[in-house]
């Protein structure tokens, strides 16, 4: 870890589901909350894997969140005493969340997002890629590729059973849908 004179400043935590990025998430905020800094923790809306109101790891473990629908609602929600800003699933915002985690860094608050790098394609999800350009200090977790043992670095969608095809819609009425840490060479994308 990097030690810096003045606060302020963007940490992004990406890999693939399961890779720990919530975990990561939730070590952070309470290291930070035991040296009795103010901490507000926000997710967007649209996730309710778990819950609506925390971040929870797969593992169990969870910090309680509050749900946002716009990025900009972060600015106002943010208190004058605030010292970190965490965020998790962050590439299910709009792309203004950039913006604001730069004007929270530059305003002297710790701003910690964590995210999918890559959606179930294997491309750049939302606003991620410009996160990673701009974050300061950027972990890239892996998870362990359910294949072959590997890292992995991908996620794969399946539709009963079966690998998602690359235009099949992202809501599925009706499929059973799951999702799996896979890594480059065991990810299947069928045009
Ligand atoms: P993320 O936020 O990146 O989806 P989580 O922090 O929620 O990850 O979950 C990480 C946990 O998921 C691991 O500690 C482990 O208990 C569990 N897990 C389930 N499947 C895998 C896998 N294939 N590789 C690694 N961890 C896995
Ligand atoms: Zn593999």
């Amino acid at each position: 870890m990097f030690f810096y004179k003045r606060e302020g400043w963007i940490e992004y935590i990406c890999g693939s589901m399961f890779s720990g990025k919530s975990e990561e998430l939730i070590r952070r905020i309470k290291r930070a909350k035991y040296a009795k800094q103010k901490v507000q923790v926000f997710k967007p809306m649209i996730d309710n894997r778990y819950s609506e109101v925390a971040v929870v790891s797969h593992n169990g473990n969870q910090e309680e969140a509050e749900p946002i629908h716009y990025s900009s609602e972060i600015l106002k929600k943010v208190k004058d005493d605030t010292d970190v800003v965490a965020i998790d699933e962050v590439q299910f915002f709009d792309m203004g969340i950039v913006q604001v985690c730069e004007e929270l860094a530059n305003r002297g608050i710790r701003v910690i997002c964590a995210g999918l790098d890559l959606d179930f394609r294997g491309e750049p999800f939302g606003p991620s890629p410009l996160l990673l350009a701009k974050a300061e200090l950027v972990t890239k977790l892996q998870a362990i590729c359910v294949k072959c043992g590997n890292p992995a670095t991908r996620t794969q969608r399946l539709i009963d059973g079966k690998p998602a095809h690359y235009h099949d819609p992202v809501i599925m009425v009706g499929a059973s849908e799951r999702y799996e840490a896979r890594c480059r060479h065991c990810h299947e994308v069928p045009g």
